[in-house]
């Protein structure tokens, strides 16, 4: 049987070893720390085949510049990050055009899609217990003027990514969601979208995985491989080698650091973000909400409730900064009649894999041929998880993949 080590156990990882596994192959998945334990443990949990659009709109380059000089806003650029990582920064700034934008949108599109079906698949067939609820997803509009300017992005994904969404003034906004405070402008509720409690997802996968006689191992870090004449044979770890015949690269926003090792430059910043988990308030939302002028989420779970995101690019900085995490509280008293309720559970940071045109890494390392990368999933790699999987599996297998892998190459 065929042996495939996947490095990195996040939900990238564990994925790639679901679909591996049910192909037939030995799979082991190796993680320095724990197995679900970094960037895909706390995140908002949405699977959101809504969120088409990258990073890099036309105008972004502008707007993030702004954030060098701005104490706390919820995109936050360190200058010296600017500086230490120019080629990144460079080529966000040529993807802020209408072009790139629209081609990195249609290739997101194609894995957010296909992993919003593979997931109602995976969770039936593994019965996975994760909170899954598919009511959609409810963007809410304080001021009349975002919600009036946001008619051109709901006719954009309407006309060009077939991606509708319900329109609710602001009574009816009112009426669908009481737990907003009155006097919101509008919403919009994108119905195909769907969220889980990603801690619960990442325990489940573990099972799911056990039970199909994938090997878990934890505190064992990848140091690089054991390579002879372009083809890897061995992850070299602190626990010693680890030998196989392919190796998947998922170690999300720590890929960088293996650059020298895979042979190229994996164009990752790490983008920090935040969440805040508490037991659900009296008036709990009934809908995961958007506050798009905040850029603050609000995930109610069926046993929690979770205040989520800002995005701070400050390197590979694994400080809680308690700025940040107000930043998530201030926002929700503006839009929610019972904002918080006590004791919170969790305060918790991770570092979203962020490439500059919004689009993964999903290819084969130029230093060894039988090394796939899959990494860089930006703000989405919940929502991209399954269909990344099946796509590596595809590959590594030598079937006709479901997507065209094009987009996501090393060089685009
Ligand atoms: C606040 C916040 C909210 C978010 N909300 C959403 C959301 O609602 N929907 C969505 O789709 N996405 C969301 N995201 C983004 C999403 O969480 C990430 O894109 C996703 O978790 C990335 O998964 P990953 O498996 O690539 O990385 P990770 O989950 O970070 O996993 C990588 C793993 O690799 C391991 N590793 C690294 N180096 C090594 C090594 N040398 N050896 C062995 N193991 C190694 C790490 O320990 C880690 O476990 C959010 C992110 C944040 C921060």
């Amino acid at each position: 049987m065929s042996r495939v080590v996947v490095v990195g156990g996040g939900v990238i990882g564990a994925c790639c070893a679901y679909y591996l596994a049910k192909a037939g192959r030995a799979v082991t998945v190796l993680d320095r720390g724990k197995f679900g334990a970094a960037c895909s443990h706390a995140n908002c949990g949405y699977v959101c085949p809504s969120h088409v659009l990258p990073l890099a709109v036309p105008g972004a380059m502008w707007s993030t510049l702004k954030t060098l000089f701005q104490r706390n806003s919820p995109l936050k650029v360190r200058p010296w990050v600017v500086l230490k990582n120019l080629g990144w920064f460079f080529g966000f700034a040529r993807k802020c055009n209408k072009r790139d934008m629209m081609a990195a949108g249609h290739a997101i599109q194609a894995l957010l899609n296909s992993s919003r079906t593979l997931f109602d698949d995976l969770i039936r067939t593994e019965h996975i217990e994760c909170e899954w609820q598919t009511k959609g997803l409810l963007f809410v509009f304080m001021s009349k003027n975002h919600f009036e300017h946001y008619t051109h992005t709901d006719e954009l994904l309407r006309s060009e990514f077939a991606m509708p969404a319900k329109r609710f003034d602001s009574a009816e906004l009112a009426a669908l969601e009481p737990a907003l405070k009155p006097g919101m402008a509008g919403g919009y509720l994108y119905e195909s979208d769907a969220h889980l409690r990603p801690d619960r997802l990442m325990s489940e996968l573990q099972r799911v995985l056990l039970a199909l006689g994938v090997e878990i191992r934890e505190n064992c870090e990848a140091k690089g491989f054991a390579k002879a004449n372009g083809t890897a044979s061995a992850v070299r770890t602190n626990a010693g080698d680890v030998p196989a015949d392919q190796f998947v690269v998922a170690t999300g926003a720590w890929t960088p650091l293996f650059n020298s090792e895979l042979g190229c430059r994996v164009p990752i910043q790490p983008g920090k973000g935040y969440s805040l988990t508490m037991p659900r308030p009296a008036l709990c939302p009934a809908y995961p909400l958007i506050f798009e002028e905040h850029r603050v989420a609000v995930t109610p779970f069926a046993s929690g409730y979770r205040l989520g995101s800002t995005m701070e690019f400050a390197g590979y900085d694994d400080r809680m900064n308690r700025a940040r995490l107000s930043l998530l509280t201030d926002a929700a008293k503006l839009y929610l009649k019972e904002p918080l309720a006590e004791p919170v559970e969790e305060e918790w940071w991770g570092w979203r894999p962020m490439t500059y045109d919004g689009l993964p890494v999903i290819d084969r390392a130029p230093a060894a041929t039988n090394v796939l990368i899959a990494a860089g999933h930006n703000m989405l790699g919940l929502s991209m998880a399954t269909a990344t999987g099946k796509l590596v599996c595809e590959l590594l297998c030598g079937e006709k993949p479901h997507i065209d892998p094009v987009p996501y190459a090393l060089r685009r």
